[in-house]
């Protein structure tokens, strides 16, 4: 079977693009153009069908990806499939199921189940989870295990795979040579290939076999998305040498599996200030051809722990403005816990809210409408107006519900002070207008 970038050269519209040129409103030539280009990619599995297809690339809209699972301190199965089904009524557009504790099998196959989403996840967290089980050490990871493992759950379903293809014994070097680290390494999936690398004294199989990972994922159309093992876990560690020079492979390889047929996405930091934001989505557009880009906030500063979700929708606005095209959310358990439903909800929340500001900004030629109306509904008081277009109308009504207003046209912030309502009567109307 063709993957869809094949179909898209080959002059084919797939129902899956037709899907995303209609939720983005754009043509279905333009998808087919960019599918075939490698600059929007499509994640979804000819095993599973997903029933809500996501458009990620140039031209479309930021899409959030919530990730969920169990840890090896708690594992409960429902409450896994419960935060799944959370993240997709909150509006993630796509979820990652990233369990390293309990029957990985059946998490993964609960929660895909669970949900309509396109579901995405790290093969190595079970690979490693296997070999420490069956030999007593991660590090004697078979490799044919680890590909048969990757087979396996394409096979399950996985409409995208987080493979740590570019961590490469170049990569260590750089590291070694760089002689420093704040935040060390903070990829589970990354440390422990390092680990295997340094303990085998071997090339790491997914980049010396790249060619047998992308004829795996090709099989299943399942989206390639190149993992950022070494990304920085600090703000001091941020475009460091050994993270750019994974970024560096890890394109090269966006430009090598695009050639093979297969759907590539490329994975970014981590932490990063706000002002080297621009500057590495711009080097990794340039560097891989505009493969679309996956970035994992950034997290903007290390300071506000049980406030990540924050500082992480502020870098997420940023990276989304300047071309991010796909953003992972971060809950408020980031740095100090395993997420619970609540913080599930408010980490996709936040990370819609950045997307949508880096939208204005990335698209400023698309207008403001949405905007534009809801301040109007504001100055006239119209409540009903302003719930229609909150992108949270539940929140924003419960919130207006708790506290009544002794006069209903206004709400308790001002009372009686309410200069909305001041306003109306002063002018009467002549504020009604529009800027022509
Ligand atoms: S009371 Fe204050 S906050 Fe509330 S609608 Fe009037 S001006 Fe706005």
């Amino acid at each position: 079977m063709k993957t869809q970038i094949e179909h898209a050269r080959a002059g084919i519209v797939t129902p899956q693009m037709t899907a995303v040129a209609r939720n983005e409103q754009v043509s279905e030539d333009y998808i087919r153009q960019m599918v075939a280009a490698g600059k929007v990619v499509i994640p979804w599995n000819h095993n599973r069908k997903p029933a809500r297809i996501a458009g990620i690339g140039k031209g479309l809209a930021t899409k959030v990806n919530a990730s969920i699972g169990t840890s090896s301190d708690i594992v409960d199965y429902a409450a896994e499939v419960q935060k799944a089904r959370a993240a997709q009524e909150a509006g993630a557009d796509t979820l990652m199921e990233l369990s390293v504790g309990g029957d990985l099998d059946r998490v993964r196959r609960e929660v895909i189940n669970a949900v309509d989403l396109p579901v995405g996840n790290v093969p190595l967290y079970q690979a490693f989870c296997e070999a420490a089980r069956k030999y007593g050490d991660p590090n004697k990871l078979d490799e044919e295990l680890l590909f048969d493992l990757i087979e396996q759950q394409c096979s399950d379903g996985m409409a995208f795979m987080a493979v740590h293809c570019g961590i490469n014994l170049y990569t260590i070097e750089r590291l070694r040579k760089q002689g420093y680290r704040y935040g060390g390494l903070v990829s589970k999936g990354g440390v422990s290939m390092v680990a295997w690398m340094l303990a085998n004294n071997r090339e790491n199989p997914l980049y010396a076999q790249f060619d047998r990972v992308v004829a795996i994922l090709k099989k299943y159309d399942t989206v390639l998305s190149l993992g950022n093992g070494l990304r920085a876990g600090a703000i001091h560690d941020s475009s460091d040498r050994a993270q750019i020079q994974e970024l560096l492979i890890n394109c090269e390889l966006a430009e090598l599996g695009r050639e093979m047929g297969c759907q590539m996405l490329v994975e970014g930091p981590g932490h990063v200030p706000l002002d080297e934001v621009e500057g590495n989505i711009r080097l990794q557009k340039r560097m891989s051809g505009d493969a679309p880009y996956y970035m994992l906030g950034p997290i903007a500063c290390d300071v506000a722990p049980g406030y990540d979700h924050i500082t992480a929708a502020i870098g997420a606005a940023q990276s989304s403005r300047f071309g991010a095209d796909l953003i992972c959310y971060i809950t408020p358990a980031e740095h100090l816990a395993l997420p619970n439903e609540q913080d599930v909800i408010t980490g996709v929340k936040a990370a819609k809210v950045a997307a949508y500001i880096g939208d204005m900004n990335k698209y400023p030629e698309r207008g403001r409408e949405r905007d534009k109306l809801m301040s109007k509904a504001r100055r006239d008081l119209d409540w009903q107006k302003q719930f229609e277009l909150a992108l949270f109308p539940e929140d924003a009504r419960a919130i207006r519900a708790s506290r009544t207003p002794e006069d209903e046209a206004t709400c308790t912030m001002c009372g009686d002070f309410c200069a909305s309502r001041g306003a109306g009567a002063l002018f009467a109307g002549d504020l009604r207008g529009d800027k022509v």
